[in-house]
């Protein structure tokens, strides 16, 4: 195993930036940033022995400063949506940007994904840490974070997340990778065979905001309980199809603890990505309003260029009480772990 670094870029506001590339024995590689612990890239070989880069991604970081999107990025310090950025705790009401519509989103204005994190680097693994100052983008508590990330020889790509605060606040911490497993730049993810493990999700409201709403998926297009294409009912006449112009919903785990939640492969190179994680949920994303632009080698990306499957607590929770809770007690810990697990 070996770590390598290289800079990447200077921030606008005069951090450096490098990419650190994590090699395992099979010559498998993923790059890795310090700003928004992102995932730049990671290339796995096929059955013939090419390696196949399977995540978007850039090759600039002015690039990733501009753009919108959260390509790879890590999410903070609250994944997805807070309807009308508000959520109360101890009785406080916290009023958070509403920076998708009416809602807030990934964090807010300025989330995880735009800081410059503090590296250390032990064996095969690298650690992104920062300390998100009380009051940043509103939420309470001073938060020391980190996420590890860890690549062996198993084609194990494991995150692990730790967080703790120094005041009660919210917390749900995700990766904003979206793979695509036939290479990134073949531009549509519809002929995926995914399947998720998941008897039910949280509904959407048009804004794909959960309304509290626990269904089945049994019967809609949402059940991927057994394997089928990304495409195969993306376009049904189904109301939470039309909300998010796809799949842009978080699944309801089957089971506990860490299991596996989903399995996910290419058609045209065959590589497969299996995902395990022992948080309750996984939105599914299949990148719909992911607009057009250039990204690594000058690679056209557009919409359903990419898949996400971001692990999480299911959005909007402290307005839905029968979501589990992602309150952070003061000094208490906050740890979850996913791993992507890649073969060809
Ligand atoms: C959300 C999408 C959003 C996207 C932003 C996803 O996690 O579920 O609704 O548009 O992130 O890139």
């Amino acid at each position: 195993m070996e770590i390598s670094r290289k800079f990447f870029g200077k921030t606008k506001d005069g951090f450096n930036v490098y990419a650190f590339t994590l090699k395992n024995s099979l010559g498998n590689y993923i790059t890795l940033l310090n700003y928004g612990a992102t995932v730049q890239s990671i290339v796995i070989k096929d059955a013939s022995g090419a390696g196949r880069d399977i995540c978007l991604g850039y090759d600039t970081l002015n690039a990733y400063e501009n753009n919108d999107g959260y390509l790879g990025a890590c999410i903070g310090r609250v994944g997805n949506r807070i309807g009308k950025g508000i959520f109360t705790l101890n009785n406080i009401s916290y009023q958070l940007a509403k920076n998708d519509g009416d809602n807030h989103l990934h964090g807010g204005n300025k989330g995880f994904d735009k800081y410059v994190f503090d590296v250390s680097t032990f064996g095969n693994a690298i650690t992104f840490s920062r300390v998100s100052p009380d009051g940043e983008e509103n939420y309470p508590g001073s938060l020391k974070v980190s996420v590890t990330y860890t690549f062996n020889d198993d084609n194990q790509f494991i995150l692990d997340y730790h967080a703790v605060s120094d005041k009660d606040t919210i917390v749900n911490l995700t990766n904003h990778t979206y793979f695509n497993l036939s290479g990134e730049g073949d531009n549509d993810i519809s002929d995926h065979l995914l399947q998720l493990n998941a008897a039910y999700f949280t509904a959407n409201d048009q804004a794909c905001l959960p309304t509290g709403e626990i269904l089945p998926v049994s019967g809609s297009a949402l059940d991927f309980r057994l394997p089928k294409t990304i495409g195969q009912d993306i376009n049904l006449n189904e109301q939470q199809l039309i909300n998010a112009g796809g799949y842009d919903h978080n699944y309801v785990l089957d089971g506990q603890g860490m299991r596996q939640i989903a399995a996910v492969s290419s058609p045209k190179t065959h590589l497969s990505l299996k995902v395990y994680t022992d948080k309750p949920g996984v939105q599914f994303y299949s990148g719909n309003f992911l607009t057009k632009r250039t990204g690594k080698s000058g690679s056209s990306y557009m919409k359903r260029s990419g898949f996400c499957l971001e692990t999480q607590y299911f959005p909007n929770a402290l307005a839905c009480p029968d979501f589990p809770s992602p309150i952070l007690r003061t000094g208490e810990e906050y740890h979850f772990t996913t791993i992507y697990e890649f073969s060809n």
